[in-house]
């Protein structure tokens, strides 16, 4: 194979595998930043369920308030009803007792009703407690995870980018120029010559073009895309002996 065309393939190779590690470098912030959203998310669940639990505490503590003010009201009344001179005062006063204890009974059952939503709440926030907890440390492992993924991929970057220079100095000006050209133009410089076609634009090969490249002595251009065209022979196949 020409020596030239051998070392267009290898910067190929180099540069395709610096991409893709490029590309899965960038991908790791991203990464990151959706991993935060995602136990922000659960700590904001968990607040949630902590800011109910505390406004039913303050609800229950509202309402014992109020269960003493009224309370002591029936208490005052109950004393009036000693002091009252008539039947009419008497029967007034009755009426009076009877409304707040109406009153009572309805705080009572209000407190009631607190007192089982804090239970059912708090048994909510022990299990977003456990829960979170958990997700917590699934993210530190999965950010660990991350940050040794990007320093391998820091260390592939560094040496594939060592690796194109090196071949890319190996090259006459006009060869590597024309590769950059390429590249820069259709993101790939190089293409395969297969059954007769360039195999990334898939435009159909002359006969003759097709019979020239395949011995890879020149440097060849595709006719539609204008890459640099190779040809792999095909790897023999080996029948094993009985
Ligand atoms: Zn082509």
């Amino acid at each position: 194979m020409n020596p030239r065309l051998e070392q267009l393939i290898h910067l190929q190779r180099v540069e395709s595998d610096l991409r893709r590690t490029q590309a899965g470098l960038a991908e790791i912030p991203k990464r990151k930043a959706e991993l935060e959203a995602e136990l922000a998310a659960d700590r904001a669940h968990l607040d949630a369920a902590r800011h109910s639990l505390d406004d039913s505490l303050k609800a229950r503590k509202r309402h014992e308030g109020s269960l003493q003010d009224l309370e002591g009201k029936r208490s005052k009344y109950k004393g009036q009803l000693m002091e009252v001179k008539t039947n009419k005062e008497y029967t007034a006063m009755l009426h009076e007792i009877e409304a707040v204890e109406r009153e009572i009974r309805a705080i009572e059952d209000q407190i009631l009703a607190e007192m089982e939503k804090a239970e059912s709440l708090t048994g909510e926030v022990k299990g977003e407690e456990v829960g979170f907890k958990a997700r917590e440390e699934r993210h530190r492992t999965d950010v660990r995870g991350l940050d040794e993924r990007a320093r391998v991929l820091e260390g592939d970057a560094a040496r594939l980018g060592a690796e194109r220079d090196q071949v890319a100095k190996g090259l006459d000006d006009d060869t590597l120029e024309m590769f950059q050209r390429i590249a820069k133009l259709r993101g790939s410089a190089m293409a395969e010559a297969r059954d007769g076609m360039c195999q990334v634009c898939h435009v159909k090969l002359r006969l003759q073009m097709y019979a020239d490249l395949k011995r890879n002595e020149e440097i060849v251009q595709c006719p539609a895309c204008n890459r640099i065209l190779y040809y792999e022979p095909p790897v023999p196949v080996t029948v094993p002996e009985p």
